[in-house]
């Protein structure tokens, strides 16, 4: 058999983390068995959809390295594509499939025409809950004849067409996350399957796409489980083969609710734009609901593609920890080549004004990365960069003098220190850094000073911060003249 997953997305927004988690799993999924992840876009529900939904879903997609085989994507000019041989792939394009699809079923008497008015819909809803028995169709147009639907319709009575389900016997799923399923068929709705404007609704558009566009297995969020069993029925219907399910549990934040954006970021763009990196927010999503079974938490896309599969998924809901993303980013990051990492940075750098263009020569890159190498190990995000290394760049550094005084030592000292170091420091020549720290470390000691009572103020003369990377790593980055002219700087301060 030939795997093939899906992710089918309503346009109705920027992609949600939730909904990459079902996307990478599909897509992991498919990967592992050698198998074909397919982009199909669920755009029947016209009144929510989104300008702009199905370019963000796809691009988001792409930041986050996941390939799409077949369906709907996007080339280097934003413009929307297709690919496969089973499109079209957008449900507003395949009208005739579905009206084709619905006839079929109308004329095996599995389908029938509904005339209930929206009024009584909701006043029979209302009696049902008032007498607190399940809600749903009644069944009241089930068996009008043939004769008496024409009739209606050529008389212009709006219509719906719903699916005949069978009312005996149960319906069982075999989930490849929740195991076996069973519901009752007599607790099943007749489910609109055509509404009043002639569109088809999800229910019965996905069961016509996923099966003519051949989907092995159907991977999709928990919330699609009850609505399970009528797919199935019309599966049975059409005298189709069922595909395998997989229902993904919900996510929830550490308050146990369910995650949405009223209680933050969920957005894709959102965590982006907040300088996460695609290789640490897929690691993450991953790790919402699947583990490898041992210790081992980084992987790469690559790793995962291998190594993902159903038997470890949990049917638990899933919590989204932002402490444990951050986790994710910052060793994603340190694991990251440094020249690499600095390409992500280097546009907020310049956002920040702390370059003024990308850096275009080799040397200009290698540059930049001796600079980003000093935070490599402390940021979290990509937005730390430009934060904690603004003084790298600063003409001039502002600071409490006192910043410069270590412990219990005074400012008449810390000042002493830095003379003497300033002195030290001019007649060096080689600006290397293990050169200069271990020289510079056997000086202080060879003039009996503590450590900290010399490296303090140099640190801080050079980075004016109270928390930054060592002196002799800055030192280097910002060459001999700024270190020295620094240094003469936390001087005069402390004069
Ligand atoms: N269009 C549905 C959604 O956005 C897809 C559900 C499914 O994958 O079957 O949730």
């Amino acid at each position: 058999m030939h795997v093939k997953t899906r992710f089918a997305p309503s346009p109705t927004g920027m992609l949600h983390v939730g909904g990459l988690r079902s996307a990478l799993f599909a897509y992991l999924f498919a990967k592992k068995h050698g198998g074909t992840f397919m982009l199909r876009i669920e755009d029947t529900d016209r009144e929510r959809l989104v300008e702009g939904g199905v370019e963000n879903i796809i691009s988001s997609l792409q930041w986050a390295g996941i390939t799409i085989d077949e369906g709907v994507s996007m080339n280097s000019d934003r413009q929307i594509i297709q690919k496969g041989d089973h499109g079209p792939y957008i449900q507003s394009e395949r009208l005739s499939i579905y009206h084709t699809h619905i006839k079929e079923l109308l004329d095996k008497g599995h389908a029938y025409h509904c005339f209930c008015t929206k009024e009584r819909l909701v006043e029979l809803r209302e009696y049902q809950e008032k007498n607190k028995l399940p809600t749903g169709y009644d069944g009241k147009c089930r068996n009008i004849s043939e004769e008496e639907t024409k009739q209606r319709i050529s008389r212009g009575e709006t219509f719906v067409i719903r699916m005949k389900m069978p009312k005996e016997g149960s319906t069982i799923i075999e989930d490849m996350v929740r195991g076996r399923v069973e519901f009752k068929n007599e607790l099943v709705d007749d489910q609109v399957l055509i509404k009043a404007d002639g569109f088809p609704t999800y229910h019965f558009a996905v069961v016509v796409d996923d099966h003519t566009m051949q989907t092995t297995h159907v991977i999709r969020g928990e919330e699609w489980l009850p609505s399970t069993p009528k797919h199935v029925a019309l599966y049975h219907m059409f005298g189709w083969d069922v595909p395998q399910f997989a229902h993904l549990s919900l996510l929830i934040n550490e308050k146990k609710q369910k995650l949405s954006k009223r209680h933050g970021d969920v957005s894709v763009e959102d965590f982006k734009e907040k300088g996460y990196i695609p290789e640490a927010l897929v690691n993450f999503v991953a790790f919402l609901g699947w583990n490898p079974g041992d210790e081992r938490e980084m992987f790469s896309l690559k790793e995962l593609e291998a190594e993902f599969d159903f038997d470890k998924v949990s049917k638990a809901a899933a919590v989204f920890n932002v402490e444990k993303l951050n986790w994710y980013n910052k060793h994603h990051m340190m694991a990251m080549d440094t020249h690499m990492l600095a390409k992500r940075v280097a546009p907020y750098m310049v956002k920040c004004g702390f370059l003024k263009k990308l850096p275009e020569t080799e040397v200009e890159w290698s540059s930049l990365s001796t600079v980003i190498e000093l935070e490599k190990g402390r940021a979290t995000t990509l937005h730390d960069f430009p934060e904690a290394l603004g003084f790298v760049f600063a003409e001039t550094l502002e600071y409490e003098p006192g910043l410069l005084v270590w412990k219990k030592s005074t400012a008449e000292d810390a000042r002493k220190k830095l003379e003497l170091l300033h002195a030290y420091l001019s007649e060096k020549n080689d600006w290397k850094r293990e050169v200069l720290e271990t020289e510079t470390l056997e000086w202080i000691s060879a003039q009996g000073c503590g450590v900290g009572d010399v490296l303090w103020p140099m640190r801080t003369a050079l980075s004016g911060q109270k928390n930054s990377p060592g002196p002799f790593e800055i030192a280097v980055v910002i060459g001999k003249e700024k270190t020295l002219q620094r240094i003469t700087d936390a001087i005069a301060r402390l004069s």
